[in-house]
């Protein structure tokens, strides 16, 4: 039996643990330590504080048809619908005056949206909101696409690996996707220059431990300057439907594992941890998470970007969600601040 205060002890000092070791903690019966632990060396590094990212759902029409998730191609129940360059700016006006600096446009891969549209509406964020982060989150493109991206002031890339052993990417994608397709595009994004998130969805179908060690070393070996673990949940319209959710415990455990190994990662108490769970962000928070994704989407659109069933925040308006963050936040005494909330570097640590 190894002890988990000796094991998160070490992971704090060495950022590093054996394969066994890893999943003695993933499975131990008391994770308090481990969590305060992870919430300490946050605290360290970045404080109480707590980074918004504001997330516009610009579209929830998609090429891909991953089995996971409920905006899936052959989703023929899913509302289609994707917001024009107007409606997104307007959603980052209201989003900055409460407090945004750094917008997520997320959506399915659609490819109305060419690089050309795409890079306008960067621009036309960046020339408005010159002290803000912009993000994308919109899938696998190719290198050239991904640079001119960048170049017209994309910040940061959002692009989960979702699984780091191929032989269960391809039980949890179609045959027309592929792994080596998804790793290449995360060396691209980083040799890009973009700022780059991966990560891992928690209880996904035929996941074993054994992958989300695998998981772990990717990350180890990939240092992403942020790193989004959220558990499974299944979608009713998707082949996946009768699968269980991931649990909110093991998510939490791999949060912490996660802010031990890599001090400075960036790490969101999810939406779907706080789907699962009540007060999953706010335990992800306390595990050492330090970002909060509030949806800054327009109220008539947030119930058609479904990727998993009960999703929360879908009839609350930005202005509540945020409202009802800053409480959350604040209920297990860190803060939100107003801030790009840019990875803090190595050497400020020492
Ligand atoms: N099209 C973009 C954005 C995907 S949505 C892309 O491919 O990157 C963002 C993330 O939501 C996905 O990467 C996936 O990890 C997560 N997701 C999708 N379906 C889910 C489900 N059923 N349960 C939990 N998370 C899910």
């Amino acid at each position: 039996m190894m002890d988990t205060a000796v094991l998160t002890d070490r992971l704090e000092k060495t950022h590093d643990l054996s394969d066994d070791e890893l999943s003695a903690l993933l499975q131990c019966d008391d994770a308090e330590y481990l969590y305060e632990r992870a919430r300490a060396v946050c605290d360290r590094v970045y404080g109480n504080n707590v980074y918004l990212r504001g997330l516009v759902e610009i579209s929830s029409f998609c090429k891909n048809n991953c089995h996971y998730c409920g905006i899936r191609r052959d989703n023929h129940n899913a509302d289609r619908y994707r917001l024009d360059a107007d409606t997104i700016l307007r959603c980052c006006e209201t989003g900055y005056a409460l407090g945004i600096r750094t917008f997520v446009l997320q959506g399915g891969e659609d490819p109305w949206f060419t690089d050309e549209r795409l890079c306008a509406i960067i621009s036309a964020i960046k020339e408005r909101f010159p002290d803000c982060a912009v993000t994308l989150s919109i899938g696998e493109r190719e290198r050239e696409s991904y640079m001119r991206l960048h170049e017209a002031g994309t910040d940061r890339y959002l692009l989960r690996h979702e699984t780091a052993d191929k032989a269960h990417y391809e039980l949890l994608h179609p045959k027309e996707m592929s792994y080596d397709h998804r790793m290449q595009c995360l060396t691209d994004l980083r040799d890009t220059g973009f700022q780059v998130g991966c990560g891992m969805m928690v209880g996904s179908p035929y996941q074993k431990l054994s992958h989300l060690i695998c998981d772990l070393r990717f990350i180890q070996r990939f240092r992403p300057e942020m790193a989004g673990i959220g558990p499974f949940i299944p979608h009713h319209d998707t082949i996946f439907a009768d699968h269980a959710a991931g649990s909110a415990e093991l998510t939490l455990r791999l949060i912490a594992v996660i802010r031990l190994m890599l001090p400075e990662t960036l790490i969101p108490a999810t939406t779907a941890l706080g789907t699962v769970e009540t007060n999953g962000r706010e335990r992800g928070l306390l595990a050492g998470a330090n970002v909060i994704m509030p949806n800054i989407s327009p109220a008539d659109v947030r119930g058609k970007y479904l990727l998993y069933d009960n999703k929360i925040c879908v009839s609350e308006k930005t202005a509540e969600c945020i409202r009802c963050i800053h409480r959350r936040v604040e209920s297990v005494g860190m803060k939100v601040v107003t801030d790009r909330g840019d990875p803090a570097k190595a050497q400020d640590l020492e």
